[in-house]
């Protein structure tokens, strides 16, 4: 059986559902395909954050990846904008708060690195300050006087990744968009100018433009297309705490330590930062497929961690650790934009995907229906793979 549709988006996570999202909302006839459920994979397992500043995972790398840097902060700033307006545009509470965030130092290192970073985002105009500790510890009196400083973006703060993506997708439905769940995709083949993807059994789509919104599962969807798509699956780990009255109001990550903590509407407190887990293997066969291990060891890591920037975090119960899997690229800058070797198929993957996901997603949109987008993407763009993918025509 056949069936058309002007875009063919293939992945089920928030950078898929939002962009279908934007389509449906332009009037545009738009399917989704996911393999599994929606909303099962990065995007409903990470920690919510909001992330503006640079990040630690960014920064470290500074003398490699400061010029890739600078290009973040516009979009960051274009982003921070949307995650404002986003409860009203989808009508539903995302349990957004843009309450403050901080990163703190607590080495002379660390401070120098702080400042560093601060003064490329102050030249980019972004919304940043720089706290001495007495102003940080004024601000945030639950730190630990260990602190020599922080960065302060007033903008930051968290939403909660499992109401996000169900709401882009339930507004695409209304909007008459077409969601296939358990669908898994066979084959990707061109024909006549158009794509045509095998589903399951004898179903076959065929699209005018296809979006790769796979996540960490993109290259696999870069082999179905024949060409090469750099994107690294990462397993993270998370942790959350007992319910406690709220008193952790901004949320905080380190500058030089993979942390990053916020308190959710619930009371709870969540502690990532980019802590690894471990792919399962079987029979020496590392298993993107199935959820990663949580390791008891990282998990004490990550906590005594945690506890030592923040000291009330010792007086509570970790209650739950998981684990999911993000996609990276080699630059930690996004993929975004159409592939150069392959005509109308565009891919968004990579950085921070929660907080850029909905801006991925809106910059999709508008390449697709109107072939501009108001961004400089040229570092994003994944022509920058053409190199990679000389022998692959
Ligand atoms: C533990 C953890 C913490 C994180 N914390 C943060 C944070 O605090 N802030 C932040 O900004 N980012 C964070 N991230 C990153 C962020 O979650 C991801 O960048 C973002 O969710 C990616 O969204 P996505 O839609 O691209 O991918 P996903 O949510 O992974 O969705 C991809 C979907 O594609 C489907 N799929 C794959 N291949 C196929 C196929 N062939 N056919 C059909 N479907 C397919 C998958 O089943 C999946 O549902 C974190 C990630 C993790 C794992």
């Amino acid at each position: 059986m056949n069936s058309h549709t002007e875009t063919l988006v293939i992945g089920g996570g928030l950078v898929g559902a939002a962009t279908t999202y934007y389509l449906s909302k332009k009037g545009h006839d738009v399917t989704l395909v996911e393999r599994g459920q929606l909303n099962r994979q990065s995007s409903g397992q990470n920690a919510g954050s909001l992330h503006f500043q640079l990040e630690y995972r960014m920064i470290a790398f500074w003398d490699q990846l400061q010029n890739e840097l600078s290009q973040l902060i516009p979009f960051s700033k274009a982003s921070e904008l949307v995650w404002r307006e986003l409860e009203t545009e989808l009508q539903m509470d995302l349990e957004v708060v843009q309450h403050g965030g901080l990163m703190v130092a607590e080495t002379t290192e660390e401070w120098q690195l702080l400042k560093k970073k601060f003064d490329l985002e102050k030249r980019l105009d972004l919304n940043t300050e720089l706290l001495s500790k007495s102003e940080t510890l004024r601000l945030a009196p639950y730190l630990s006087k260990s602190v020599v400083g922080a960065a302060y973006c007033p903008d930051e703060g968290h939403a909660n990744p499992r109401e996000v993506t169900p709401a882009f997708a339930r507004r695409a439905i209304e909007n008459g968009a077409k969601v296939h769940i358990n669908t898994l995709i066979q084959s990707i083949e061109k024909y006549n100018g158009k794509w045509h993807v095998q589903l399951n059994a004898d179903e076959v789509i065929i699209a005018e433009n296809l979006v790769v919104a796979s996540g960490a599962w993109t290259a696999e969807v870069g082999r179905m297309l024949g060409i090469h798509l750099p994107v690294y699956p990462v397993p993270l780990l998370m942790n959350v705490t007992e319910q406690a009255a709220p008193f952790l109001t901004h949320m905080v990550q380190h500058v030089g330590q993979r942390l990053t903590m916020k308190q959710v509407r619930d009371g709870n407190i969540l502690i990532g930062g980019g802590w690894q887990s471990y792919f399962q293997k079987t029979a020496g066969k590392v298993r993107y497929d199935i959820p990663p291990i949580v390791d008891p060891r990282l998990v004490i890591e990550n906590v005594k961690l945690a506890a030592s920037v923040v000291p009330a975090l010792n007086d509570l119960r970790l209650i739950r650790s998981w684990t999911g899997v993000t996609g990276i690229t080699h630059d930690q800058l996004p993929l975004l934009g159409e592939l150069a070797e392959r005509e109308n198929v565009y891919l968004a993957v990579g950085g921070s995907g929660f907080t850029f996901g909905p801006l991925y997603a809106k910059i999709l949109s508008d390449l697709i229906t109107e072939n501009k987008t108001e961004f400089d993407m040229r570092a994003f763009s994944p022509q920058k793979l053409a190199h990679l993918n000389l022998f692959m025509r």
